[in-house]
C-alpha cells in the first residue's frame, strides 16, 4: 500500500482512514503514535502487525477528553483522579481496569487498559475530531528506536501503513511514564518526564517496579522476559561507559584506539565533545539541562544506523530525576551492555 502524508489541513481524511479501521501514524508531545480505532480488535491487529510487534505487549489507549474514561476504565481511584488532573494533558499513563468494550486485541490479552491524553494540539484535534479511542503504540518497527519525527515513521513502516500526520519534530522525545493505579498502591512500570518525584508530590508513596531497578547494574542476569530483548535499539553495537566525566572520557578513548576508525562513533555531550579521538562524536545534548538529552537521543541512534557505524559508545548518565528515564531507554538500546571507568 502506498502510504500517504497528512498535513493538518488534511486532517478530516486521516480521520476517515482511522474510522473506517485503518493506521495513520500521529505526532504527540512523547514520540509519534501508530493510531488505529482501539475498540475495534481487527485494527489493533492491523497495528501489531505492522510493526511486528509480539501480540502480547499491550497498546496505550489516546483519549481527548476525560469524560471519555468512564466507557472504557473502571475502578478509577482516588489517586488516579489527583494524577489526571496535575498530569493530563501529559506524559503519564495510567492502567486502570478495562471495561467489555475494549477488546483483549488492544490490550494484549489483559484484563487492564493502559490509558492517556497526549499534550499535543494536533493529537488531540485528531481523537476528538474522529470521535475515537486512538490505540497507539510508538510508531516504529518494534525494537527498532521510536520516531520523534514524520521522516523516521516512514524510515520504519513506509508500505506498511495507511497515512502519517506530519505535525513536525516531537517536544519531548521519550515515551510516557506508565503508572498502574489498578490497585491499591500505585506502580511506576516505565520511567518517563513525569518523575517519582513529582508523582509522590500528588499522591504520595509510589513504588517502582522491581524491575526497573536492574537496570545498569553490572553483569545484570535479565529477570523479567522482556528485559533480554534489546529495545530501542541501533544497528550498532552500542556500549554505555558509566562513571565520573573525565574517568569516562580517558575510558572511551583508549576503547578507540582499538577499535576500526571508519567504523566507530562516540555519543557525547556539549560538556566533552571536543575531548575525543574519534571522527563520529555525536553530541546527545548538556548535561545542564537533560531535556536536551531525552529529546535527541533516538534521533541520534537513528543518524548512527544510517551512517552505518559499527560500533557506538556512549557517556552514562546519572540515574536520579528524568535521568532514570534516560538511561532506562539507553541500557535497553545496549542491550544491557555497560562498562564501568
Ligand atoms: P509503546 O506505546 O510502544 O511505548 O508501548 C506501550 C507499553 O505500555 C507496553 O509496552 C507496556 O509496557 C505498557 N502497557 C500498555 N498497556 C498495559 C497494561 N494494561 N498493563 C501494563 N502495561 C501496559
Ligand atoms: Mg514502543
Amino acid at each position: 500500500m502506498e502510504t500517504k502524508i497528512y498535513k493538518e489541513a488534511n486532517l478530516i481524511e486521516a480521520i476517515q482512514v482511522l474510522k473506517e479501521g485503518g493506521l495513520v501514524a500521529f505526532p504527540t508531545e512523547t514520540v509519534y503514535g501508530l493510531g488505529a480505532d482501539a475498540l475495534k480488535k481487527e485494527a489493533s491487529k492491523k497495528i501489531y502487525e505492522a510493526k511486528g510487534r509480539p501480540s502480547d505487549n499491550p497498546l496505550i489507549v489516546h483519549i481527548a477528553r476525560e469524560e471519555d474514561l468512564s466507557r472504557i476504565a473502571k475502578n478509577i481511584s482516588l489517586d488516579a483522579q489527583k494524577l489526571m488532573k496535575a498530569f493530563w494533558p501529559g506524559p503519564l499513563t495510567l492502567i486502570f481496569k478495562k471495561q467489555d468494550i475494549v477488546p483483549y486485541e488492544t490490550t494484549g490479552g489483559l484484563d487492564t487498559v493502559a490509558v492517556r491524553m497526549p499534550n499535543h494540539k494536533l493529537a488531540l484535534r485528531l481523537i476528538e475530531e474522529s470521535g475515537l479511542f486512538l490505540a497507539a503504540p510508538s510508531a516504529n518497527t518494534s525494537g527498532r528506536p521510536s520516531p520523534t519525527c514524520a521522516a523516521h515513521v516512514l524510515e520504519d513502516l513506509s508500505g506498511k501503513i495507511d497515512g502519517v500526520l506530519d505535525g513536525g519534530e516531537v517536544n519531548l522525545g521519550l515515551e510516557s511514564t506508565i503508572v498502574d493505579v489498578s490497585s491499591k498502591e500505585a506502580v511506576i512500570l516505565r520511567p518517563g518526564f513525569i518523575t517519582k518525584e513529582m508523582l509522590e508530590k500528588v499522591i504520595g508513596n509510589v513504588q517502582l517496579d522491581p524491575t526497573l531497578l536492574e537496570g545498569a547494574k553490572e553483569n545484570m542476569k535479565p529477570k523479567a522476559p522482556g528485559m533480554k530483548y534489546k529495545h530501542y535499539a541501533p544497528k550498532g553495537n552500542l556500549t554505555i561507559v558509566m562513571g565520573e566525566t573525565s574517568q569516562v572520557v580517558n575510558k572511551i578513548n583508549t576503547l578507540l584506539l582499538s577499535s576500526p576508525k571508519d567504523k566507530v562513533a562516540v555519543i557525547a555531550t556539549e560538556e566533552t565533545k571536543d575531548l575525543y579521538q574519534c571522527n563520529q562524536v555525536r553530541v546527545i545534548g548538556t548535561r545542564k539541562d537533560e531535556a536536551t538529552i531525552a529529546a535527541h537521543l533516538y534521533r541520534i541512534l537513528r543518524e548512527l544506523d544510517e551512517l552505518g557505524v559499527e560500533i557506538i559508545y556512549s557517556e552514562g548518565f546519572s540515574e536520579s530525576g528524568l535521568g532514570f528515564a534516560i538511561m532506562n531507554r539507553l541500557v535497553k538500546a545496549a542491550g544491557h551492555q555497560i562498562i564501568y571507568a
